[in-house]
């Protein structure tokens, strides 16, 4: 398997790009599924004390998949809290979709 820094990379792009395409209004099963989605992706992670930490992450703050906006939010704070275990960075949340979605403007 990929190092853990390769698989974390490789993994927050396709999960920031989830929350980039995900509706603006999702359906009642569209919500169902990200929700699923989480929940299994916690258990799956291939990084097995990551995925330890993700799940307890889970457990005290519940994703929230009621808008794009919302879950890119929910997402970014689950990273920043990575981030803080890791000593990396914090990253500004109210710029999650320029990152990934809309690119930035310069
Ligand atoms: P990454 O953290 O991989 O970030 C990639 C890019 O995302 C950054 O360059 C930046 O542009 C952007 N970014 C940064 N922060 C945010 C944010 N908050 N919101 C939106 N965009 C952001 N590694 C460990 O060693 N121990 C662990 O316990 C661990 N747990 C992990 C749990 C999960 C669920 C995942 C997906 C990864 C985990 N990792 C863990 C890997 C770790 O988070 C990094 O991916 C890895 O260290 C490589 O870091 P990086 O500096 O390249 O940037």
């Amino acid at each position: 398997p990929p190092d853990v820094e390769t698989l974390g990379r490789g993994t927050w792009t396709l999960l920031h790009s989830i929350a980039a395409t995900y509706p603006d209004v999702p359906s009642m099963s569209q919500q169902s599924d990200l929700l699923g989605f989480v929940k299994l992706f916690s258990k799956l992670y291939p990084c097995w004390v990551c995925a330890e930490d993700f799940q307890s992450y889970l457990g005290k703050e519940m994703p929230r998949v009621q808008s794009r906006d919302e879950f890119g939010k929910w997402l970014c704070g689950a990273h920043n809290e990575v981030n803080r275990k890791l000593g990396k960075p914090q990253f500004d949340c109210s710029q999650w979709q320029e990152r990934w979605r809309t690119g930035w403007k310069d």
